[in-house]
């Protein structure tokens, strides 16, 4: 949690005017059809046999939302020896499944040759996935041999949470002449697992969407959840943070799934989750705008009170800087901030904030004031 603190801390504050300009994005409207909300992009983890994408497909083909087929065909897998795709004959039948369902098809590319492949057997749209987008050199391959293709290309975000690297994959793309983009967020490995696989970690793909307006985010909740049981509440708060879409991995027999076999969910159980998605609208009528104006209002001006007494705190914190300074006193008393420490969080929780916010809250305002005396003692 401290980590996703400092994370959003530091895009926000150090990155909060900065916008990129270079980018030339055509909307997700005018390339695919996304009649029905949320759109959904659904096909199993890998190709495994000519059946098994055949039957996911076509039962997927009866769930309206779900336009895109998808089938991981070259797997990189974090260990040798392990099914590691199907390779080009997959190609061939998605070709099949494409002409037997009018789904659109997708795949993921890491290498130029999968590129070509992936064209030559007219696949609609490629995909570069977390472990290919970490490394530029890769990526800067991929865009030259798609220099002068007309295809979507979607990139899932690096394994490492680098809202940079993110965005340098987009950039280098777009700089190749692809401008139906899409990026994909499918969460950040984090060594400790604790209840995501990957963790999500949403002010991430915030910031990716507030630094290339226009850019399509969508969420990939099964690589997020790693489990069944987390797929709906990952892909409501997806829809609620006003994501374009989902790409969520299915299997005519999940259990049997030769990757990725915990996150499958069968065609039949994703039309029931979709069914149990709330879609909000983005803005209400004019009595509930008028009203949200008048609260948002009141949080403006608590922040300015808050601000203007935080930074009230930070020149007391300075004088007791001088002044341990000019006693030459150690600048952190354990003692001292123990005491505040538990006092404030008793305070805290006693009118209603959560124990994780205070935390987090008092261990940042510990920080600065460290800081800021450290400045004076220097
Ligand atoms: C996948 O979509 O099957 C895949 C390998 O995803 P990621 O790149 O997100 O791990
Ligand atoms: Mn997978």
């Amino acid at each position: 949690m401290a980590a996703t603190f400092l994370l959003l801390d530091l895009f926000t504050f150090t990155c909060s005017k900065y916008m990129e300009k270079q980018f030339d994005i055509i909307p997700l409207k005018d390339w695919l059809p996304t009649d029905n909300f949320p759109f959904v992009i659904s096909g199993p983890c890998s190709a495994e046999t000519y059946d098994q994408v055949l039957e996911t497909a076509v039962q997927l083909a009866a769930i309206p939302q779900v336009k895109v087929f998808r089938a991981g065909l070259w797997k990189p897998r974090t260990r040798p020896s392990t099914f590691e795709g199907v390779g080009e004959i997959g190609l061939e039948w998605l070709t099949e499944a494409r002409k037997q369902t009018g789904l659109l098809t997708t795949v993921e590319v890491a290498r130029p040759e999968h590129v070509e492949a992936c064209l030559k057997h007219k696949v609609d749209i490629l995909w570069l996935g977390a472990r290919t987008v970490v490394n530029p050199f890769s990526v800067q391959e991929l865009a030259e041999v798609l220099k002068g293709v007309d295809i979507p290309v979607m990139v899932k975000n690096p394994l490492n949470p680098d809202v940079s690297l993110w965005i340098g994959a987009i950039e280098r793309l777009n700089k190749s002449g692809i401008r139906k983009l899409v990026a994909i967020h499918r969460g950040f490995y984090y060594y400790h697992h604790a209840l995501y696989r990957n963790q999500p970690m949403w002010e991430i793909p915030i910031e990716l969407q507030r630094r290339i307006p226009g850019l399509p985010v969508i969420c990939d909740p099964s690589h997020i959840s790693g489990c069944r049981e987390l797929l709906l509440p990952v892909s409501q708060k997806a829809l609620d943070l006003e994501m374009a879409g989902l790409m969520i991995e299915t299997h005519c027999s999940p259990d049997k799934a030769l990757t990725d076999a915990h996150q499958q969910i069968t065609p039949k159980e994703l039309g029931g989750l979709i069914a149990s998605l709330v879609v909000r609208q983005c803005k209400g009528d004019m009595e509930f705008e008028t009203k949200l104006e008048i609260l948002r209002r009141e949080i403006d001006k608590m922040d300015a009170e808050l601000l203007d007494i935080l930074s009230k705190r930070m020149k007391i914190v300075g004088e007791i800087g001088q002044y341990k300074k000019e006693n030459n006193i150690t600048i952190l008393q354990i003692q001292r901030w123990s005491d505040i420490f538990y006092d404030r969080l008793n305070l805290g929780s006693r009118i209603g904030l959560s124990r994780e916010f205070l935390l987090q809250l008092l261990q940042i305002i510990h920080e600065e004031s460290i800081r800021k005396q450290e400045e004076i003692m220097d």
